[in-house]
C-alpha cells in the first residue's frame, strides 16, 4: 500500500489515502463529467479511508439529478476533489489530477458509461 496525497489548486483543500500504485483511471460520460473532465479511481473509498483537510468553509458541494452523487469542489479555486458516487452511495473517488505523484500521461484510462445504467 502506498499514501497517496492530492489538493486543490490553491491548496484549501488537502486529502490523503492509502492505496497500491495507480496505474488505471476512470473517465465517467456523465453530463457532469463530461463537461468537467477529470481522472477517477477505479475504486472507491469508505469515508474513514479518505483523510481530508480543509479550510473552514472551503468545501463546496454540487448535486444534480438523482441528488445521490455528490460532487465536492474547493469554493476558492473550484477545483473538483472528489465524489461521493451514485453506484456506492457514501463511497468516495477521487479526482487523479489532484495525486501529487502521479504521472497521468501513463495511466490506462477507461471509459465509464454512466448514460448507459
Ligand atoms: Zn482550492
Amino acid at each position: 500500500m502506498l499514501e497517496h496525497q492530492g489538493s486543490c489548486h490553491c491548496g484549501a483543500v488537502v486529502f490523503r489515502f492509502n492505496a497500491p500504485l495507480i496505474t488505471e483511471a476512470m473517465l465517467c460520460d456523465c453530463s457532469i463529467c463530461r463537461r468537467r473532465g477529470g481522472p477517477l479511481t477505479t475504486f472507491t473509498l469508505s469515508p474513514d479511508a479518505l483523510k481530508i483537510e480543509a479550510r473552514e468553509g472551503a468545501l463546496r458541494s454540487y448535486k444534480f439529478g438523482t441528488e445521490i452523487a455528490t460532487h465536492h469542489f474547493c469554493d476558492t479555486c473550484g477545483i473538483f476533489t472528489f465524489v461521493e458516487t451514485r453506484l456506492t452511495p457514501g463511497e468516495y473517488r477521487v479526482n487523479l489530477g489532484c495525486l501529487d505523484d502521479l504521472d497521468q500521461q501513463a495511466l490506462d484510462i477507461r471509459s465509464y458509461d454512466a448514460s448507459a445504467l
